[in-house]
């Protein structure tokens, strides 16, 4: 079993683009687009800081095109203002985590994130509830590249028609998809964790 963090074991992040896309008078589709990048990867400042190419603070100065582009006035502290950690954790998630380990079943963190981010991560989250963590700034590869899935594979152990994984971007379950895991698109969190038991017991 592998887990996304944002929006599976904790609140979505459109929550605070929501919010600014709000204060910036915005659309907020418009407004994700310009402060975490396009659903296909590729070289939005977000997209290279998760892929560790960029620090944290190079990503802001980096948006004034994407921006531009979009019609959208920044205010210049909109990075700073997303990264607010304010999600809340998922514990019916965390839950079925610990319980799936205990009877057994293999699982695994695939999240893209920032290496600036880690010490908040270790803070909200145990992370020897996993068997393996990856994560895209060490890997050098996010979601939905290729290779960050093989490396999830590769670090539980595990042939890739075992997997299942849970995500709540629909552009990172199809390449896993392609790979042969199974995956659930997480809307709310009730019906994704149904939907795992369900495909447990279909295993
Ligand atoms: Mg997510």
């Amino acid at each position: 079993m592998v887990f996304d963090f944002g929006g599976v074991i904790i609140t979505p992040i459109t929550t605070g683009i929501n919010a600014l896309a709000e204060r910036n008078r915005a659309h907020p589709r418009a407004m994700l687009e310009v402060l975490i990048g396009p659903d296909e990867t590729g070289d939005h400042p977000w997209h290279r800081a998760e892929r560790g190419e960029l620090t944290v603070d190079e990503i802001q100065a980096g948006l004034s095109t994407y921006a531009s582009k979009a019609g959208i006035e920044l205010s210049g502290d909109e990075i700073e203002v997303l990264l607010v950690p304010t999600y809340t954790i998922n514990d019916d998630v965390v839950a079925r985590i610990r319980e799936l380990r205990a009877k057994g079943i293999r699982t695994g963190l695939l999240t893209n994130t920032f290496a600036e981010f880690r010490p908040t991560l270790e803070r909200d989250l145990d992370l020897e509830l996993f068997d393996a963590v990856v994560e895209s700034y060490a890997v050098g590869a996010r979601k939905p590249e290729p290779r960050i899935y093989e490396a999830m594979a590769a670090a539980l152990g595990v042939d890739h028609a075992e997997i299942v994984y849970l995500d709540d971007f629909p552009q990172n379950l199809a390449p896993a998809q392609e790979l042969g895991w199974q995956t659930v698109h997480v809307t709310d969190v009730a019906s994704a964790l149904d939907e795992l038991d369900r495909l447990i017991r279909s295993q």
